[in-house]
């Protein structure tokens, strides 16, 4: 065991503070890996001030953190994949049963057994695993990703959740050529989909509540933006959409998406409010259409996801921060003031 640097909270309502956290010795499948960059997810957010308490109540202290990258440190005695220097990735989960379908499909994400990268039981070291707002981390080679090293680092981190969160359903929806695409909320998932949906040559449009964001949009390659609480703007889209993908991380009304869905067309739920949207039946029936959600990717697609963004250039667009700033930036990410992902630059925390 050693001692790393980390940021953690120690309960809902209090601050960030530099802490040190224990990470296992590498055993024979671990990587250990020294952390360059760590985005932040408004999972993080959510997690750090307890707001998913029915479902996941939070372990304090917490160090949360699912969108890292670093360089390989040292390697256990059977890991193949990779070598010290190596660039590597590590996303929302850290480890799974290996055993169950879903883990047997590559779908991990699905898997009962399923161990989070900050939050979940530590099976090495007892208490929770720790994430990415840290100096180091330890993971077993079969969640660790390997990244494009063309692309920036800082903006690679967030395709850990960002990315793969609105790829996969991108994909599984078959949002491709000529399909009218709504995303709804430009934020670190939103501006990924955004570029996701284009790169597959969908027609975008962007729904965003703050019109001084409709220029980046466009640049991210919207071909249209309708601020959505202008209800005339919303009226001219009614029943036109196939797919729409929302992000949006608070409560809000998703039957004034739902009906700007053509029939048969899905509205699919990433964004995780701590409150119950309300749903009208009348949405969904009178078309055909479905609302769904969908929960990151699995550990195949996820590698696929950095691959096709190797090939295609695509990165988040990152405001990079020093790890001192965490506080702060937590505060912009509730007023959807980042452009369009904060990054933590942890040479910060290295040099505390
Ligand atoms: P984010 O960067 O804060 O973006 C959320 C965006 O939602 C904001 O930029 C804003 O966009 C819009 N928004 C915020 N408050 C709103 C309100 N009251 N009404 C309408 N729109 C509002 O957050 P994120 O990191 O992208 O995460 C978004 C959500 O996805 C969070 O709930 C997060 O926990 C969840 N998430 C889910 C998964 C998954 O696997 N399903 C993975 C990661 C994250 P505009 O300014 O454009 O309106
Ligand atoms: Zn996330």
């Amino acid at each position: 065991m050693f001692k790393a640097k980390a940021y953690s909270v120690g309960s809902a309502t209090s601050p960030f503070v530099s802490s040190s956290i224990p990470r296992r010795d590498p055993t024979e499948h671990d990587v250990q890996i020294e952390i360059l960059f760590c985005g932040i997810c408004h999972s993080d957010l959510h997690y750090a001030r307890d707001e998913w308490h029915s479902v996941m109540p939070t372990v304090y202290p917490c160090v949360p953190g699912h969108e890292i990258v670093g360089r390989v440190a040292k390697v256990g005695s059977s890991v193949t994949k990779f070598e010290p220097g190596d660039l590597a990735g590590v996303g929302c989960l850290v480890d799974s049963d290996h055993t169950c379908p879903h883990c047997r499909a590559g779908l991990e994400q699905f898997c009962p057994n399923q161990i989070l990268t900050y939050g979940s039981p530590d099976k090495h070291l007892g208490g929770v695993t720790y994430g990415g707002y840290s100096d180091s981390i330890v993971v077993d080679e079969r969640f660790v990703l390997r990244v494009p090293t063309n692309l920036d680092p800082a903006g690679v981190a967030p395709l850990h959740c960002a990315g793969i969160t609105t790829y996969s359903p991108i994909r599984r929806w078959g949002v491709i050529k000529g399909r009218k695409v709504g995303v709804v909320g430009l934020g670190g998932l939103g501006h990924m989909g955004v570029k996701f949906a284009r790169a597959f040559e969908a027609h975008v449009v962007v729904f965003t509540t703050s019109p001084g964001k409709r220029e980046d949009a466009l640049r991210l390659g919207a071909a249209e933006v309708v601020v959505s609480r202008n209800a005339d703007e919303m009226k001219k889209h009614a029943g036109s959409l196939d797919f729409i993908l929302d992000t949006v991380s608070a409560d809000h009304d998703i039957n004034a998406y739902l009906n700007l869905l053509g029939p048969g067309g899905n509205l699919t739920l990433v964004g995780a409010p701590e409150k119950h949207l309300a749903v009208s039946a009348f949405g969904l029936l009178l078309g055909r259409r479905s609302l769904s959600g969908s929960n990151i990717g699995g550990i195949a697609e996820t590698q696929e996801m950095l691959d096709f963004c190797g090939a295609h250039n695509i990165t988040a667009d990152v405001e990079v921060i020093p790890i001192q700033k965490v506080n702060e930036a937590y505060e912009r990410l509730l007023k959807s003031d980042v452009k369009y992902r904060f990054s933590i630059d942890m040479a910060s925390l290295r040099s505390e």
